[in-house]
């Protein structure tokens, strides 16, 4: 099995370490290639995202990534500032299922803004289509309004439009995550059908697909309803499947209920299987090169990895329990630390995990 390993910029390099130590501590085979990645590729090639990191992502089953971007490529041409490696990586390698887990330790929950026995224990998982809907539909743009109330004014307007095969394939990976969580197996998928044609598509397509998966349960939910119960009784959910645009602000409403941006993973996927896993936090430029970054989100990341790339979820499982142990026995990096624990950096936190395995 073959990994990209881009540490990128800022933090990125120390905690992606961490978590290429902890896949070494596996006994798996694995073979780890670097590439630049980001500021550092912009600095080595002229480009954030140089041919040869590219075409070694498309060789690979994985990619690990770390973070990009700091402030001093701020003032470069938008194509090479390194955040759009990220966006070029989507792109080229049409990485349309965005998986954004919320979980939130007991040991933790008093990090949510809600009160802890809202969250604790929380382990759901959102899951975002990420090429199509409302941001990518055309047309779009802006014009004097044709007819209506308001005909003659300046308006402007974009399509919300989603083809059978992108909400089939969506539809597939999520009743597929419910299946290898094994948690209570229940998708809930998001819509506006009430409202909106393409919802109710989106519904339909979805209650077909499925007929292929009868050992897990489905439900639906309109969008508002799913950002109250989300916030009322979270834990309620498992897998939340949903479009580009519900996605984009359930999955940002479910991140704060665990409170804590060190410790949150991430996951895009293409249909081959290939997919980009990195932490959901950026290259923090304010804590680069101190040993104080939590290397706890990469390191889930590369478990998300094996979980859903590469096949391995017993390994998968084994490394979210070696984070959980280091947890309970109140190692804490600064962004995560509370009165009582000990506090530890970066890479004495990797150790930690290494020896729980
Ligand atoms: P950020 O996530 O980098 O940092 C926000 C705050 O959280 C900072 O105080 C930082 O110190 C802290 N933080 C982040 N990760 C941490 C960790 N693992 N451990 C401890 N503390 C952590 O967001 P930002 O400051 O808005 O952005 C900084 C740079 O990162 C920008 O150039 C931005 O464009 C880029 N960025 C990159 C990605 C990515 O690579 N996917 C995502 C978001 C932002």
């Amino acid at each position: 099995m073959k990994i990209a390993v881009l540490p990128g910029d800022g933090i990125g390099p120390e905690i992606v370490s961490e978590a290429v130590k902890v896949l070494r501590a596996l006994d798996l085979r694995l073979e780890m290639e670097h590439a630049l990645v980001g500021g550092a590729a912009y600095e080595a090639y002229g480009h954030p995202l140089p041919p040869a990191t590219l075409s070694l992502c498309k060789s690979a089953d994985a990619v690990l990534f770390g973070a990009v971007g700091d402030p001093k490529y701020d003032r470069l041409a938008r194509e090479l500032r390194p955040e759009q490696a990220i966006l070029g990586l989507r792109k080229h390698l049409q990485l349309f299922a965005n998986f954004r887990p919320a979980i939130c330790y007991e040991l933790l929950s008093h990090a949510s803004s809600l009160r802890p026995e809202l969250v604790a224990g929380l382990d759901i998982l959102i899951i975002r289509e990420l090429t199509g809907d409302i941001y990518f539909g055309q047309p779009r743009g802006r014009r004097v309004s044709p007819d209506g109330d308001f005909a003659g004014a300046p308006e402007a307007f974009d399509t919300m439009r989603y083809a059978r095969p992108e909400i089939e394939r969506i539809a597939h990976v999520a009743f597929q995550a419910a299946t290898k969580r094994g948690q209570r197996k229940c998708v809930t998928s998001v819509d506006k059908a009430n409202v909106l044609e393409t919802s109710q598509f989106w519904r339909d397509v979805v209650n077909e697909v499925h007929a292929f998966y009868p050992d897990i349960a489905l439900e639906h939910m309109y969008v508002d309803n799913a950002a109250m119960q989300l916030v009322r009784a979270p834990k309620k959910f498992d897998v939340i499947v949903t479009g580009n645009m519900f996605g984009d602000i359930l999955s940002d409403e479910a991140a704060i209920l665990t409170g804590s941006i060190g410790m949150l993973p991430s996951a895009s996927l293409n249909d081959t299987g290939l997919g980009l896993y990195e932490p959901s936090h950026g290259s923090a430029p304010d804590i680069a090169g101190k040993g104080l970054a939590n290397p706890l989100a990469t390191i889930l990341s590369a478990a998300m990895m094996l979980r859903f790339s590469l096949d391995q979820a017993q390994a998968a499982d084994r490394v979210e329990a070696a984070v959980k142990a280091v947890i309970s026995r109140g190692l804490r990096t600064d962004d995560i630390y509370s009165e009582g624990c000990s506090r530890v950096g970066t890479q004495p936190m990797g150790d930690a995990v290494v020896a729980h395995l």
